[in-house]
């Protein structure tokens, strides 16, 4: 399958470098010059738990060089970056090209669908976690899966690239399902985020000393049970228990785990709180209900956020 993947960071360069092992023609966009630089030298080196190697049968070029609509675009920049990136790089978007977002947060296919129509646009979420260390460079360690489905509800015309890109991603070990109850994971990822990843972005505290005082789970735990309201409200069947479990187990085992968003406020870089709390909140206010944790801290990062430059 002809695959270019737009925002080629952690997760960007992850997919694209499994997928291109697995034989699929691949072209990283991205605005990097040091990363992109480092693929064109030396490839695109890849550490997993299947080792470490180099991918070098991919290709790797800025937004506006982009100039060929593949089949399938995979969206991975950070959440506020998708537009400015789709609006450059309009040469990826063909007649038939379909589009898919992994990206975490709410609002992802309203976001892609001021350039593509829902017909081709595929929504899901991914638990597999990457980081880049540096130009050129991607870790992932762990197991992890995709699930997914068409945006406007796995019918018509998108059906078919649906079970091309289930096929191309479980090919590449990426462990993919079609599933007509992506929203569920969605929001349940959504919760977990707009706990963990905001109060750790305020708190500046890793995952392990947030749960050093009683208050950080309490917290999280309230986060937790807003957000997992206003997806019921919303009509989204979400297993407020299990959410519930995770934030619980991340606290206990994933102690010096820094979340993206506690890393971004370090690096001086926006968050993604917009398209989480952010998002939750103003789903929230259609109801209306009120949400005022998440509100909270809502507030409290974008007030870090004004020290980020970027
Ligand atoms: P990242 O910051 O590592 O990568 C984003 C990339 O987008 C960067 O390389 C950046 O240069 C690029 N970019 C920014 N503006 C661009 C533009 N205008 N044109 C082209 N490229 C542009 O972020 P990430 O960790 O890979 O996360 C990407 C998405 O996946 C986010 O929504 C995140 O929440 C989600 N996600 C991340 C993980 C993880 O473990 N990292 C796991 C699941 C989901």
């Amino acid at each position: 399958m002809e695959i270019s993947i737009l925002g080629a960071g952690a997760m960007g360069s992850l997919f694209g470098g499994l997928l291109a092992e697995a034989g699929h023609d691949v072209t990283l966009v991205d605005i990097d010059d040091a990363h992109l630089d480092a693929i064109h030298r030396d490839g695109l080196r890849l550490v997993t738990d299947a080792g470490e190697r180099v991918v070098k049968n991919l290709r790797a070029c800025r937004p506006e060089q982009a100039a060929h609509a593949p089949e399938l675009l995979i969206v991975f920049t950070k959440t506020m970056h998708t537009e400015a990136a789709l609006a450059v790089a309009r040469a990826l978007l063909g007649a038939q090209t379909a589009v898919l977002s992994l990206q975490n947060g709410l609002g992802n296919v309203e976001r892609l669908e001021r350039s593509v129509p829902r017909a081709r646009i595929m929504v899901g979420m991914t638990t597999w976690p990457a980081d880049k260390p540096g130009p050129g460079r991607v870790d992932s360690h762990g197991a992890g899966a995709i699930r997914l489905m068409s945006a406007d509800g796995d019918v018509g015309a998108a059906s078919a690239s649906l079970a091309r890109t289930v096929n191309a991603l479980n090919a590449a070990g990426l462990h993919c399902t079609a599933d007509p109850d992506v929203w569920s994971a969605i929001w349940e990822k959504v919760a977990f985020n707009a706990a963990l990843n905001s109060l750790c972005a305020v708190t500046q505290c890793t995952v392990g000393e947030l749960s050093n005082l009683p208050d950080g789970e309490t917290l999280a735990l309230k986060i937790v049970a807003e957000v997992a309201a206003v997806a019921r409200a919303h009509g989204v069947a979400v297993n407020e228990a299990h959410i519930r479990e995770t934030v619980l187990h991340a606290l206990a085992h994933h102690r010096t785990h820094r979340p993206s968003m506690l890393q971004d406020v370090l690096a001086g870089r926006k968050t993604e709180i917009e398209a989480i709390n952010g998002a939750v909140v103003a789903a929230a206010r259609t109801v209306p209900m009120a949400v005022p944790c998440t509100e909270t801290l809502l507030h409290l990062v974008r007030l870090v956020e004004v020290r980020s430059p970027q």
